[in-house]
Order: C-alpha cells, then sequence, then structure tokens
C-alpha cells in the first residue's frame, strides 16, 4: 500500500509523515523498521542522548555483544536509511511539545518546527534518578550496575560484591534475586539495607527459608554516607566502589555495587497528552500501556522501550518498537478503511 500522505517535496526533508517516533534509539529504530517495511512514511526524532550513553560497551545483543553504543545508533540508522529512505527520515532536533491536532498530532521541534503526523509513537527513553547519597552519581553506570547482565562481568572474581536493597531492590525477594545474580560475579556478596532494620530481617530469614543458607551472602544495615569511586578495573588491581558509613565504622570496598535507581520517562510528553502512568512506586511512573500493540491511554499515541516497561533493555525496547509501529500501521489502514480498529493479535 503506499503512503497515506502526499509525496514530500525534496529539500529540507519532511514535516509531515503516516507517524511521528519521538526517539531514535533502538525502540524508535524497531518502530520504523516495522512502518517502513508496511510503506508507511515516519519521522525519527533524536536529541542525540542514549540512556546507556556513558556505557562503553552494550552487552546482551546476539550478534552486536561489547558493541560501542554510538556505533550501534550509527549503524542503525545508516542500515535503515540505506534500506528505506524513501520512507523514513530523521531529525536530530529536540522535540519541545506534542498536542492532539485534527487527524492526527503535531510535535514542535526547539527551532519552532511544526511536525504533522497520523500516529505518534513515544520512544523517548527514560532518566534516570540518582539516589540522593553522595557520590552515587559519579558511580552511576561504571561501578554501580542497574543490571548484573548488561554490566559487572568484567569485574567478575572479586573479593566481594554488594546490592543496595533500596528503591526497586528494597524488597527481599528482588534483593535476593540481585545477590543470586552477583554471587556468580564475585567470591562474597552484601547486601546492604540502608538502616532498614526489617527488610534486613526479612532478607536473612529468605537465606534460611526451607533449609536453605546464606552461602557467601550477608547482610549489612549500616546507613550509608556516601559511595567512593575507585575505579572501573578489577578489584585486584585496585578498582570497584568504597561505601563509608555515618556511624563512621569501617568502611567496605566492594568490586561492583548492584542498585537501579528511580527512572521518570524522558520529555514534558507525558503531562502534554494527559497519558496515564504506572503509579509511582510500581513502575517508577512507566506510562502505562495496553498489550499487545504498547498502545496508550490515548488514542493514536504508542510508547515502545524503557519508558513502558519494567525490563528496560535494548532487546525489550526492539520488540516493543517492532510491535508499537504494527500497532500504529494497522490503525493508520483501519481509519482508511472506516473499520472498527481492535487490538487483538492473532
Ligand atoms: C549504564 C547503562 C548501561 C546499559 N547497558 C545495557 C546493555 O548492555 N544491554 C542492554 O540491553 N541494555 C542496557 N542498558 C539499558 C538500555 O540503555 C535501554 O534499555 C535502551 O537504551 C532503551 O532504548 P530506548 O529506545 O527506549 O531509549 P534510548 O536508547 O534512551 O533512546 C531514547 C531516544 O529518545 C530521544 N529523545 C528523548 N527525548 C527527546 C526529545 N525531547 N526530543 C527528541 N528526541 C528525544 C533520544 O535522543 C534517543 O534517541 C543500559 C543502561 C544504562 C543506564
Amino acid at each position: 500500500m503506499s503512503s497515506l500522505l502526499p509525496p514530500v517535496p525534496p529539500g529540507t526533508g519532511p514535516t509531515t509523515a503516516n507517524v511521528l517516533i519521538i526517539g531514535a534509539g533502538p525502540a524508535g529504530i524497531a518502530a520504523a523498521l516495522t512502518l517502513a517495511r508496511q510503506q508507511h512514511s515516519a519521522i525519527l526524532f533524536g536529541d542525540g542522548v542514549y540512556r546507556n550513553g556513558r556505557a562503553e560497551q552494550m552487552h546482551l545483543i546476539p550478534g552486536l555483544d561489547g558493541a560501542r553504543p554510538s556505533n550501534f545508533s550509527q549503524a542503525a540508522r545508516s542500515n535503515v536509511l540505506q534500506n528505506y529512505g524513501e520512507h523514513i527520515s530523521f531529525r536530530d532536533v529536540t522535540v519541545f511539545s506534542v498536542q492532539r491536532v485534527a487527524g492526527g498530532f503535531a510535535a514542535v521541534d526547539a527551532a519552532g518546527v511544526a511536525y504533522f503526523g497520523h500516529k505518534l509513537i513515544l520512544a523517548s527513553g527514560v532518566e534516570d534518578l540518582p539516589l540522593p547519597i553522595d557520590g552515587y552519581a559519579a558511580c552511576f553506570g561504571s561501578v554501580i550496575f542497574h543490571c548484573l547482565l548488561c554490566k559487572g562481568y568484567e569485574q567478575r572474581g572479586g573479593a566481594s560484591a554488594g546490592v543496595l536493597a533500596i528503591d526497586s531492590f528494597g524488597r527481599a525477594p528482588v534483593a535476593l534475586h540481585m545477590a543470586r545474580q552477583a554471587s556468580s560475579l564475585a567470591r562474597t556478596v552484601t547486601i546492604y539495607t540502608n538502616g532498614a532494620g526489617a527488610l534486613a530481617a526479612e532478607i536473612e530469614a529468605g537465606f534460611c527459608r526451607a533449609g536453605g543458607s546464606a552461602g557467601i551472602m550477608r547482610v549489612d544495615n549500616r546507613v550509608i554516607r556516601r559511595f567512593v569511586f575507585l575505579g572501573e578495573q578489577e578489584q585486584a588491581q585496585g578498582g570497584g566502589i568504597r561505601l563509608e558509613f555515618v556511624d563512621n565504622s569501617l568502611p567496605a570496598d566492594e568490586a561492583f555495587l548492584a542498585h537501579a535507581p528511580k527512572t521518570r520517562p524522558r520529555g514534558p510528553f507525558v503531562s502534554q497528552l494527559g497519558l496515564e502512568t504506572l503509579p509511582p512506586g510500581d513502575n517508577d511512573g512507566d506510562i502505562k500501556v495496553e498489550l499487545p500493540y504498547y498502545q496508550t491511554s490515548v488514542s493514536g499515541v504508542f510508547a515502545a522501550g524503557d519508558n513502558c516497561s519494567k525490563m528496560k533493555s535494548v532487546a525489550h525496547a526492539m520488540l516493543s518498537g517492532n510491535v508499537a509501529g504494527m500497532g500504529a500501521a494497522s490503525q493508520i489502514v483501519a481509519e482508511q478503511l472506516g473499520q472498527v480498529y481492535t487490538a487483538e493479535l492473532m
């Protein structure tokens, strides 16, 4: 099927498309691929900031494990333009506002340029909100890891590693889950509960439930005063992180700490569109979506990637981008033909 919009005149690039996609990371690019293969046009917006931008390498992506995130973005973009340049275009701009208008959605960038699309996909990622403890922000991503499958392997074999049982890791089952992962990467594991005595007791009870044992795990309930970055190298070479405590007791050195900070969807789009989000403390204000197509609470607006999933990974971003693109494409055709659109997967 051909594009529903008039052909775009050559020159500065299109300002209208079937779908506007805010975000040119893995979620946005995956959505664009799906749309292009259905011959729908899309404009992707990106401001050059990616959540994993501070990481030297990305992992867990078959065929690309160890690739630099920036190389991945460039390669993915070139690949899309090479194969589907007639349908897809990129704008390296910051989108300041989005709103519903007759027939679709309008977006306005920092220079005041307005764009129109019948559908909108928010693939704009999240920002990590550092724990308000001195030194945390400087250590996040280099020696504090939100995911021990993405990070930690490079620091494997250290004498000890830690789990920070705060925020989403501040529930006993989650803290224990993370400690089990850490135990594959270090010789001992300490779960820091930062003064939460009841949690510390629950975790200790969890060690021994049904005849189990703590093994190499232990709990430390001291209140943390600050984190000190020691270096990204292996612990045996002096790298890792130091925890200092408010009671001035002996500091603790770890090869790395596992902790996922709270996040919030990037940009002003949730409030501008009046989108429903999950309650704070549930999924930290993620955009609420209906599966299978990642439709948000506002018809015609889809979300994809980190901003709508507890499982914040590149693989999920790609899957949700594909599926949101599918939903947007199907909705466009249904509307064009006057059919009733229902979101059901075969
Ligand atoms: C330190 C670190 C390391 C990680 N390592 C891994 C790993 O090894 N493997 C893994 O699977 N996951 C890893 N992750 C998670 C991974 O980064 C995310 O899951 C993934 O980037 C989510 O993709 P996304 O497309 O949703 O968002 P992002 O990749 O964050 O992309 C967001 C896009 O939205 C755009 N954008 C946002 N706001 C605007 C705006 N107002 N105007 C225009 N554009 C805008 C940005 O420019 C960008 O193009 C890591 C995360 C961190 C913090």
